[in-house]
């Protein structure tokens, strides 16, 4: 499905970017994963990837920072010739009410969720408009559809992720690149791990199909729109929310 595919996938020790990264090296796609903190894990990935006879490197960047994003790319591309796939994954939460929100928290979710979308983007596409090819998945969220209570800055990045996606995939589309959103609802992962318990509860009464989902099964998306067979998709927003959000 990705056979031969260079891909590279931020913020992939943990969670969704962890099970993108072993679903991409499933399929074929020589991957490069990027972190953050997240050595162990990372290092976990990397055998694992590279025990199942998979490929995979390492590097290290917060996609914050543009000049390490520029790097991610620009490594990558070092060892391996070319970005084929570039899923913008890495995010985080900082929630509190809006009267408590402090700027520092507002503008922290925004530089990791939206400005490292926004630079890992740029210079992906550097590489794939000279290639005249390439696929960006985008991580947002279905708050960035609906809003959430207590997520402010959050549900602003993702909605800011979803208006990108579109302005960039008019940009690029000339020039054979597509670039997608993915939504998920509400995934078990460290993210989701630390609400409360009868917040879940109610969340999940909430969800058409009464659980959360799983990290593979928004790999599932993103491994599609990934593929050849996602050529004549773009700008679009892929909702992975058991309903939720429908
Ligand atoms: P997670 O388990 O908390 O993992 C977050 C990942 O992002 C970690 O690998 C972390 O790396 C990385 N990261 C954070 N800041 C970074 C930075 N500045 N530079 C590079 N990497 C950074 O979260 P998750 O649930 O897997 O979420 C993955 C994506 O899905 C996020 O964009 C999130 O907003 C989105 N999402 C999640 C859910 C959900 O229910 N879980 C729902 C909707 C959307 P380190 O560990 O190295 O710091």
């Amino acid at each position: 499905m990705l056979n031969g595919k260079v891909a590279v996938i931020t913020g992939a020790g943990r969670g969704i970017g962890r099970a993108i990264a072993l679903q991409f090296a499933q399929y074929g796609s020589k991957v490069v994963v990027n972190y953050r903190n997240s050595l162990a894990q990372i290092e976990e990935l990397l055998t694992s990837i590279q025990n199942s006879g998979g490929e995979a490197i390492a590097i290290q960047a917060d996609v914050s920072r543009e000049e390490e994003a520029r790097k991610l790319i620009e490594e990558a591309v070092k060892h391996y010739g070319r970005v084929d796939v570039l899923v913008n994954n890495a995010g985080i939460t900082k929630d509190n009410l809006l009267m408590r929100m402090s700027e520092a928290d507002f503008d922290h979710v925004i530089d990791v969720n939206l400005k490292g979308t926004f630079f890992c983007m740029k210079h992906a596409a550097t590489v794939m408009l000279k290639q005249k090819q390439g696929k960006i998945i985008n991580i947002s969220s279905v708050v960035g559809l609906t809003g959430n209570i207590g997520q402010t800055n959050y549900a602003a990045s993702k909605a800011g992720v979803i208006g990108m996606t579109k302005s960039v995939a008019r940009e690029l589309a000339p020039r054979g690149i597509t670039v997608n959103a993915v939504a998920p609802g509400f995934i078990e992962t460290d993210m989701t791990d630390k609400l409360p318990d009868k917040y879940k509860e109610a969340t999940v009464a909430a969800i058409p199909l009464k659980r959360y989902g799983i990290a593979s099964e928004v790999a599932g998306a993103v491994s599609f729109l990934a593929s050849e067979a996602a050529n004549y998709i773009t700008g679009q927003v892929l909702q992975v929310d058991g309903g939720l959000a429908m």
